[in-house]
């Protein structure tokens, strides 16, 4: 797919609109209807009342006591997105682009989705919006994630299970690119992460910004000044770059991003993009991608499905290059180890993509001063992650 291509939507080099000639009314008309709605001010009362009245926000800054007493360093706040309706911060993105969708006429939303979540998340607001929905999921995820297949079809949604390739979310994405081209007319693509063709990164990483804009107001108001870290899991960058956003001007604000690191960094069994990848251009953009040598985007593995993406948002391939931001891998064994504490710590289960940052957490917090402020997003709760840590550590659960 890299037939069009201008400068429009660029975050340093990295961005852009690589996409099929057909695609191209498609994203103009989007990035039209977006840049006239994110300024009505009746599309961002309506989208504000469906974040507080629906999905519950906003979300609490946690002050997590116990945790930094036992870390003995700085002082560690959560960012709650784990309290959402659907269990993560994928409803703000969600509930924004099908409320543009609805502005723009269209009636139906397709999405993709890995695990199952962003496809359950786009389930929920066509329901609520009354809008048709259709989730491409490759074949194994449907396989490995059935309960999250029922979900949405008990939402009312019809899920495709998708066969080529690796059949996981890369070819997920591939197949919901597809399907816009043939049908824009009533279809909105509604994307789960911050990436894909502009004006998707801009307008994903907006209605996530939501997190920060919180947290910064919410920090002011606890500690009376900025926090010195703010952290957070990244698999598309979505969470992350949400948790960014109001702080990237603030420059003594540091940013760090936990990437999935699988078994390694040095083993094949990875899914740390900036740590292991190479510049490329997939799914309609250009940034860092996990490519094997022949420069073919390489199989990634991570035990958190949410993770799992051989690619990573253009605007954090750029916050890496200028420096602004630092990328940290974090392995499984860490990320388990933290899933487990912060539950025994905290009484707050957290998704094992949010555990991601826990860990980087434990690791940094105990040598940092008393007075410093950290901020952690927990991206989703864990109670989907329940089992398969059980396998983990060597029990089955029946469910
Ligand atoms: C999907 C998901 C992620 C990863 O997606 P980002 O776009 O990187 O935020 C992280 N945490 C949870 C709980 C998720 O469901």
């Amino acid at each position: 797919m890299e037939n069009s291509t201008n400068s429009k939507g660029r975050f340093g080099n990295h961005g852009g609109q690589y996409i099929p000639e057909t695609l191209m009314n498609a994203v103009i008309e989007l990035e039209e209807a977006y840049n006239h709605y994110k300024n009505d001010k009746e599309f961002n009362e309506e989208l504000t009342t469906l974040f507080n009245e629906y999905a519950g926000r906003p979300s609490r800054l946690y002050f997590a006591e116990k945790m930094t007493k036992d870390l003995g360093g700085a002082k560690i706040y959560l960012k709650r997105e784990d309290l959402n309706h659907t269990g993560s911060h994928k409803i703000n993105n969600v509930l924004g682009q099908a409320l543009l969708a609805k502005k723009m006429g269209k009636t139906r939303l397709i999405a993709e989705t890995g695990a199952g979540q962003h496809g359950v998340a786009t389930a929920t607001a066509a329901a609520l919006l009354g809008m048709e929905c259709v989730v491409f999921m490759g074949e194994e995820d449907t396989k490995r994630q059935a309960l999250n297949v029922y979900r949405m079809k008990l939402l009312g949604s019809d899920v495709i299970p998708v066969k080529s390739g690796t059949a996981t979310l890369k070819d997920a994405v591939s197949e919901a690119m597809r399907e816009w081209t043939s049908r824009i007319d009533d279809t909105h693509y509604c994307l789960g992460s911050v990436m894909g063709p502009h004006p998707f990164p801009t307008i994903v990483r907006d209605f996530q910004a939501v997190i920060s804009r919180e947290s910064r107001a919410q920090i002011l108001e606890k500690e009376g000044r900025l926090p010195d870290v703010v952290m957070a899991c990244v698999g598309g960058g979505s969470n992350a770059i949400g948790s960014f956003y109001h702080y990237i001007d603030d420059k003594d604000v540091k940013l760090i991003g936990c990437e999935a690191a699988g078994r390694g960094i040095d083993t094949f069994e990875t899914a740390a993009t900036i740590n292991t990848g190479r510049e490329g251009i997939f799914h309609g953009m250009k940034s860092y991608f996990c490519q094997d040598k022949y420069g073919q985007i390489a199989p990634v593995y991570s035990i958190s499905a949410g993770l799992d993406y051989p690619g990573i948002g253009p605007e954090h391939a750029y916050l890496h290059d200028s420096g602004r931001a630092q990328y940290v891998a974090v392995t499984d064994d860490e990320a388990v180890d933290a899933f487990e504490y912060l539950s025994r710590t905290e009484g707050i289960i957290p998704a094992i993509e949010s555990a991601h940052a826990v860990a980087h957490a434990i690791k940094i917090a105990p040598a940092m001063d008393k007075d410093k402020i950290m901020i952690i997003t927990i991206s989703g709760r864990g109670d989907k992650d329940c089992a398969a840590m059980a396998r983990y550590r060597g029990v089955d659960l029946s469910e």
